[in-house]
């Protein structure tokens, strides 16, 4: 299809408010990603607007590039289309669906977007929909913030309740408040949801009392964590999805200094149950656990070679070698 100066090369995907293409700019010669905003009547086409403007008060190389927005006559329709940077390398939840995403990877992601979201915010940009699907990697894997269609924060632009995601803080909910402490929850439970590696995050409740009540009382999402994620970790991620306002990060500054505290050492990816591989730098390292007539036993190999310091051997019970085997993972990805 031919759209202005853009040819279509395919389809990407459609949100809610209009889908994105993958383009040809035949007078540069560079691809795109072009989004065509589907408009019902004038309040959307000003969104639509807004949302490019949005975007040109907040470039960062950690926020999707806008290159121009035009309005377009497709099929007797006007169609506001805003050309982007076309990023490649797809979603953080096209990543969470095809990958183990470890515990490094998970604090990259989240600390890119950090940088992003404080200078969204520093230019009174609220985003309002953050999530892994709304996290786009470009060539060199650095995550940009995407998908302004629902922020808020331009002058004159009036406040519209957001709509609902998984994602939101009981403020939002309530109907109360949002602004930046309500995008540092919602990239918490983007943080939380890349460490814990959950796919989908589904509301299971079918009324908004209870769905209100459960995220209030940290029920929702449940605060479960799998075992290889070090405390200084786990502290990080509950404080940023804390439903009391006070509790959490103030500022993504703060948010992000609390990441670039922990300094991490191997990086461990799940292989099979009691079977992990991880990297620090050139080495290789592996942890395997096993049973034997005469009880447990831990493995812990760098570069193919046993390495006595982290190896268990007998160890009487099930229970206790996962404990192990889990400590040993956690200690390593802090310190070697
Ligand atoms: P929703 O609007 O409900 O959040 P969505 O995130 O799917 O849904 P869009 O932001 O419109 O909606 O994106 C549609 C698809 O296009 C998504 O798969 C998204 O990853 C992809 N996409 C968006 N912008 C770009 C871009 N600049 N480069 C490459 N792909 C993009």
């Amino acid at each position: 299809m031919d759209i202005g100066k853009f040819t279509t090369i395919g389809f990407i995907g459609g949100g809610n408010f209009g889908k994105v293409f993958r383009a040809k700019d035949n007078l540069l010669n560079v691809e795109r990603a072009i989004k065509l905003i589907s408009v019902q009547n004038p309040q959307e086409f000003i969104n639509a607007i807004n949302e490019a403007q949005i975007l040109e008060k907040c470039r960062h190389r950690n926020i999707v590039d806008i290159k121009e927005i035009d309005i377009h006559q497709i099929h007797n329709n006007l169609v506001p289309c805003i050309a982007m940077e076309y990023l490649s390398k797809g979603s953080a939840q096209g990543f969470l669906e095809k990958n183990f995403v470890t515990v490094k990877k998970a604090i990259k992601i989240t600390s890119d977007v950090l940088f992003g979201l404080e200078h969204a915010h520093n230019e009174g940009i609220f985003h309002r929909d953050i999530k892994p699907g709304n996290i786009l990697f470009s060539d060199n894997l650095t995550a940009k913030l995407s998908d302004f269609g629902l922020a808020y924060g331009l002058a004159n632009q009036p406040f519209a309740f957001a709509g609902y995601n998984s994602h939101l803080p009981p403020e939002v909910l309530e109907g109360v408040e949002q602004d930046e402490l309500s995008d540092i929850y919602s990239l918490g439970i983007t943080f939380y949801r890349l460490l814990n590696n959950i796919r989908t995050l589904n509301v299971p409740y079918a009324n908004d009392a209870d769905w209100l009540n459960a995220v209030k009382r940290e029920k929702f999402p449940k605060r479960e964590f799998q075992l290889h994620i070090p405390k200084s970790v786990l502290r990080a991620v509950r404080k940023s999805m804390k439903p009391n306002r006070n509790d959490r990060y103030k500022t993504c500054l703060e948010f992000r200094q609390a990441l670039q505290k922990i300094r991490l050492a191997v990086n461990w990816s799940y292989v099979s149950d009691g079977h992990w591989r991880g990297k620090c730098g050139n080495d290789n390292y592996e942890l395997i656990r096993y049973s034997k007539r005469t009880g447990y036993f831990i493995d812990f190999k760098k570069n193919g070679r046993r390495d006595n310091k982290h190896c268990c051997s007998q160890i009487p019970d099930e229970i206790t070698a996962k404990k192990e085997f889990f400590k040993i993972i956690q200690e390593t990805t802090l310190r070697i």
